[in-house]
């Protein structure tokens, strides 16, 4: 499935599909929905029911395997081997982080790819989260690509595409996500039953499947931690207690949104995300000093390459709340 934001974007690619690059990198913010994009796709090149550039027909043969997920012209590589639900899986929970893409994945397509195509010459495979291919992962990749079986397209999925090696990077054909426009991610929320959709797509930075993801799990929670981060109440070590009760991945991302807040207060005295709390963040960010804000940011962004893998989630709390003592 597409989402409404993205059918131009779709009617673009498909117009490519006589002069199909080895691979092409969709890129962009996550929780817009570039992974369900990518499937889709895979799915309307393989599909021989449907019309010139449009969506796959959903009836042919080669649709019905690619949906049962054994079509033998197409394969993924990710952390999971599971395909998306009907519904939108980036408005799942995040997937708890399983490590790499391995070079022995990479190698393992290598049958795949020498052995002639099934059906119409046509092979795909989707690499999602491409960021996770590990450095010899993307190795072996580049020499794929750089003599490209033919008939073969990748798809490489990734919201931090800086993170791939330049010389990957080179081999695929951009092609850039923009998040979608406020009216048509405001009506599609409205449309899954979001009753706050203005507040969600801020908290979201404007991603609408990280919206719904909020809004399925946003309770008091993130705002009773916001709270309690400029509560003087609330020794260092209650709060972390309180913060290590979430994934890292979680209070981080609450923790950065709240911190670029606070910047934003302090120079156009406005909240992006959090803004139902703006008047906290207003109060917070006149007692704070410009250059702790900043410094605290650069802590968190660095904190952020590193919350997938292992670490003490207490001792990453005390060292990344310690700043909001001083603003209190
Ligand atoms: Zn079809």
């Amino acid at each position: 499935m597409i989402y409404p934001w993205q059918g131009q974007l779709f009617g673009h690619v498909m117009q490519q599909r006589d002069c199909l690059p080895s691979a092409w990198l969709l890129q962009g913010p996550a929780g817009i929905g570039k992974r369900d994009f990518a499937w889709h796709l895979a799915q309307a090149l393989l599909c021989e029911g449907g019309v010139g550039d449009a969506a796959p027909c959903g009836q042919c043969a080669p649709c019905h395997w690619f949906k049962a997920g054994h079509h033998p012209d197409f394969r993924s590589l990710g952390l999971e081997e599971e395909a998306p639900s009907e519904t939108s899986e980036e408005a799942q929970p995040p997937r708890k982080p399983s490590g790499q893409i391995t070079v022995d994945a990479v190698r393992a397509l290598e049958p795949f790819l020498q052995a002639g195509t099934h059906r119409q010459g046509l092979r795909v495979v989707v690499i999602e989260p491409a960021e996770a291919l590990n450095l010899h992962a993307a190795n072996a990749l580049l020499k794929t690509l750089e003599e490209p079986p033919a008939g073969t397209l990748f798809l490489l999925v990734t919201p931090v595409h800086a993170r791939l090696p330049a010389t990957l990077r080179s081999r695929c054909r951009k092609l850039p996500f923009p998040i979608p426009s406020r009216e048509k991610a405001r009506s599609w929320l409205s449309a899954q039953g979001v009753e706050d959709p203005d507040l969600l797509l801020a908290l979201a930075g404007g991603a609408p499947l990280f919206a719904l993801r909020l809004a399925n799990q946003e309770g008091s929670a993130r705002p009773q931690w916001l709270k309690q981060l400029a509560d003087p109440a609330i020794s260092l070590p209650q709060l972390s207690e309180s913060t290590t009760k979430w994934p890292v991945s979680e209070w981080l991302g609450w923790l950065q949104r709240w911190v670029h807040d606070l910047l934003s207060q302090k120079l156009v005295h406005q909240a992006c995300f959090h803004v139902d709390l703006a008047s906290l963040s207003a109060r917070q960010a006149e007692r704070a000093d410009l250059a702790v804000l900043l410094a605290w940011e650069r802590q968190i962004r660095a904190a952020r390459r590193l919350e997938n893998h292992p670490l003490n989630p207490r001792l990453l709390a005390e060292s990344l709340l310690l700043p909001a003592l001083s603003m209190r």
